[in-house]
């Protein structure tokens, strides 16, 4: 096909790419992050290799360029080989129709946590705008279900919510990985806040946004207002420190702000993927002004608690679904709480959709790629190598023809856990084990079955196992 040749691409061809570059975009940044900066952006053309975007203010074009440009070059390069250069120059179009474009943008399920179109336009008509928190009416404590991997984490925002005048410790810190609840607490405290003393100024905001607000009064030499906003409130809560990494001025400005805060003895709450003391690119001063208070971590979760919060939300939802696909999903979808909550919608929705019961059939159906990608996280060396640490033998011995009882109940528990945790067949689980036959792997399934029952720190040291291997 000529048409797809380097050399005399038309812009019809440059416009499939783009649709292509777009896709890459949303795909590697996640839909919002797309939507909040990425999704208006047009193509003009392409001449000689340099490509031509545009967006509609100067604060998002300098945003996308600063943040994103050299992805969306190297993405550019990849797809279209003649490509060397790209631009994004500021389209100027009638101010109406930028908040006709803004409106359409779709928030995303937490949409507090990102800067949006929309506000990008109405900061910048309005620089004095005030803050104002959106906190997520679903996030409150009554819905958070708490387990041994969150409980600290839970108790320390408990205690923070409740406190009136005495400030328990501040900051109060929280981290843990992605979609383990850490929004969710934040939220369930400002609720809880805003109920008990309606007249307490609680603000909470990401950390990007905080970002987004100090860069737009510098740009509107407004930074009076903004400090003044900010030492203002009672409580301030920042989502995501881990955001102003490597940012150096905006990391200043929050010092400050965080130290004047503290000083006027006002509730400080943050979170971030990290400890304080992991977070790089943060400064030394910031890093231990942040583990002053309560450092507070969320673990991954564990079976119990992923079955927990499914009966939660299925009670909330009011729905009756056979406990079985329940325990299946809290068994097999392990990675975090907002996947297997999406998990549980789909499922849900699917069977509302054609109107029948969900079973398990259905299930595995619906939710064939979110298995396989869970799956994918516990691999059968992970299994063994996890094993032979706990039972004190080498990883060897998993392979080994060794019949010791010393390394061979430690293999079986192995091969029983690989049948229970990953979707391998016995005889997929017997070459793993040295080439061993699938009838060997089920009689180590079927014996350690049984073994667990009388044996309970057998039974313990699976579990134990079987927690670890699950996050
Ligand atoms: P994070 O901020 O840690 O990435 P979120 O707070 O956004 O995670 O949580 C992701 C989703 O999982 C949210 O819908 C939240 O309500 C839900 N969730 C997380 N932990 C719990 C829990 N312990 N009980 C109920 N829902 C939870
Ligand atoms: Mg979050």
């Amino acid at each position: 096909m000529s048409s797809s040749s380097p050399l005399n691409r038309n812009n019809t061809d440059y416009a499939d790419i783009w649709v292509r570059v777009r896709e890459k975009l949303r795909s590697e940044y996640g839909e919002a992050t797309f939507n909040s900066w990425l999704k208006n952006i047009e193509l003009g053309g392409v001449t000689n290799g340099h490509v031509t975007m545009s967006l509609p203010t100067k604060f998002l074009r300098d945003w996308v360029i600063n943040n994103y440009a050299n992805r969306i070059r190297q993405i550019w390069c990849q797809l279209s080989s003649d490509i060397q250069s790209i631009d994004i120059h500021v389209k100027e179009i009638p101010a109406t129709k930028v908040e006709e474009a803004a409106s359409n943008f779709q928030p995303a399920p937490n949409a507090n946590t990102h800067v949006t179109a929309a506000e990008i336009v109405k900061a910048g008509n309005d620089p004095q705008s005030q803050l104002k928190s959106q906190l997520d009416p679903r996030f409150t404590f009554e819905n958070f279900v708490v387990g041994k991997s969150n409980e600290l984490a839970h108790a320390a925002a408990r205690r923070v919510a409740d406190a009136k005048d005495n400030i328990p410790f501040n900051p109060l810190y929280i981290y843990g990985g992605v979609g383990l609840g850490k929004t969710h607490l934040m939220h369930a405290i400002g609720h809880a806040i805003s109920q008990s003393s309606p007249d307490k100024k609680v603000l909470y905001l990401s950390a990007e946004k905080f970002m987004f607000r100090f860069i737009s009064a510098l740009r509107y030499k407004d930074t009076m207002n903004f400090k003044e906003q900010f030492r203002s409130v009672d409580v301030l809560m920042i989502d995501d420190v881990q955001f102003i990494s490597g940012k150096e001025s905006t990391q200043e400005e929050f010092f400050h702000t965080f130290n004047a805060l503290v000083d006027q003895n006002h509730q400080i709450i943050i979170s971030g993927d990290r400890s304080p003391t992991d977070l790089e690119g943060m400064e030394e001063r910031m890093r231990s002004r942040l583990g002053w208070g309560l450092v507070a971590d969320i673990h991954p979760t564990d079976y119990e608690l992923r079955l927990g919060i499914l009966q939660s939300k299925v009670e909330q939802a009011g729905i009756s679904i056979d406990p079985k696909i329940l325990e299946f999903l809290a068994h097999r979808i392990t990675s975090n709480v907002r996947e297997l909550e999406g998990a549980l919608n789909r499922v849900l929705a699917y069977s509302d959709l054609v109107g029948r019961a969900v079973t398990l059939e259905s299930t595995q159906e619906v939710l064939r790629d979110l298995l396989r990608a869970n799956d994918r996280r516990t691999t059968i060396e992970e299994i063994q190598k996890r094993v032979a640490e706990h039972f004190n033998i080498r990883m060897s011995d998993m392979h080994s023809a060794r019949r010791a009882r010393a390394v061979a109940r430690p293999r079986q528990v192995a091969m029983y856990l690989a049948k229970q945790l990953t979707s391998r067949s016995l005889p997929e689980i017997g070459r793993k084990f040295g080439g061993r036959d699938h009838t060997t792997v089920m009689h180590a399934v079927r014996k350690i079955d049984e073994l667990r029952e009388g044996d309970s720190s057998l039974a313990e040291d699976i579990d134990l196992l079987r927690r670890m291997l699950e996050n």
